[in-house]
């Protein structure tokens, strides 16, 4: 999945219409309210007036008097609430009916709280992004129950593999805690579900409500290099840089380490997630067909002392998944 623009700017209008049209909900709820109790009216521009007295109160006290007087119109708004709920049950509307309902409280469906961006927006984000960039695919076709350890039968040792594999990942992701799941890494040749599992984690966790960024080394370091080297135009408001999800999300999965571009500055970049997020002890999983001999050929010895000393190895062997497809069909 990489970080996507358009994606961002439509979901932000998105939101902002949900928030609003959330408001003018429950706006039509109390016009409702209104018009089948009318002693309502009263109490509600009572309400609003208390607001104006405590503003006015506060130009013309001060002291042990404000507080004084700010008491009692504390007490008075609480009576007024009272009131008002029994009212409503009296009426046979529960005490929240004209209560805005947001989907998402925390940021009242703006996807923002202050600057920071609410987590709901960016699971919106996440999933966007798998839409535009195929991975939705795979997600709707690699879960853990299409992941089938039968075809690696005519190798035990494999067989044994896949099928440890397939429940150490499910339960990694029907219990996944960014405060306390390891760090995980899938070693293995291509074809073997390295993939398929480390999808069905992502699909399980992120359902689960936990945000997930799911890439492959070369679009996640594609996104330092742009912000390095070219960042075309400005950013939109509010918009974080494109790279801040791989240091801020609760689960970062990389898959193909070991296919990108290495070079000093891509290799440093690597260094730089792996390291952060170790010390934020958030959880990242690695998919990469390199061994550890050609991993410590390719990384310097600062990234691959952190995959050796900081990640889980889990082991793949087998015959290509592939393959076996193709033969089995021709
Ligand atoms: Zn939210």
């Amino acid at each position: 999945m990489s970080y996507n623009r358009e994606n961002y700017i439509r979901l932000k209008k998105q939101f902002e219409e949900r928030s609003a049209a959330a408001e003018r909900a429950a706006e039509m709820r109390r016009a409702e309210l209104h018009a089948a109790i009318p002693e309502l009216k009263g109490m509600d521009d009572a309400q609003a007036q208390i607001g104006l007295r405590m503003f006015k109160l506060a130009m013309e006290l001060s002291g042990e008097e404000l507080e004084e007087a700010i008491k009692k119109l504390q007490y008075e708004t609480e009576q007024l609430a009272a009131d008002r709920s029994a009212l409503l049950l009296a009426h046979g509307y529960p005490p929240d009916y004209d209560k805005v309902k947001y989907e998402c409280p925390t940021c009242m469906d703006t996807g923002f709280v202050g600057t920071k961006m609410c987590s709901c927006f960016r699971r919106a984000l996440v999933f966007a992004g798998y839409e535009s960039s195929g991975i939705a695919e795979l997600i709707r076709t690699q879960s853990f129950e299409t992941f089938d350890p039968s075809c690696q039968r005519a190798d035990p040792k494999s067989y044994e593999l896949a099928n440890l594999n397939l429940s150490f990942c499910r339960n990694y992701a029907e219990t996944f805690d960014p405060a306390t799941s390891p760090n995980l890494l899938l070693i293995g040749a291509t074809g073997l579900g390295k993939t398929h599992l480390s999808t069905a984690i992502a699909k399980t966790v992120i359902e689960r409500g936990f945000d997930v960024v799911y890439d492959t080394a070369q679009n996640v370091l594609a996104d330092f290099e742009y912000e390095r080297f070219g960042r075309h135009g400005e950013p939109e408001a509010g918009e974080p840089p494109r790279t801040s999800k791989y240091f801020e999300c609760e689960l970062l999965i990389i898959d193909d380490l070991g296919t990108e571009v290495a070079n000093q500055f891509t290799v440093s970049c690597l260094y730089n997630i792996i390291n952060t997020r170790v010390n934020k002890h958030l959880p990242t999983i690695i998919n990469t067909n390199l061994g550890r001999e050609d991993l410590r050929r390719r990384y310097a010895d600062r990234i691959t002392s952190r995959l050796f000393g900081e990640f889980r190895p889990l082991l793949f062997t087998g015959t290509d998944v592939r393959t076996l497809k193709l033969s089995s069909n021709g």
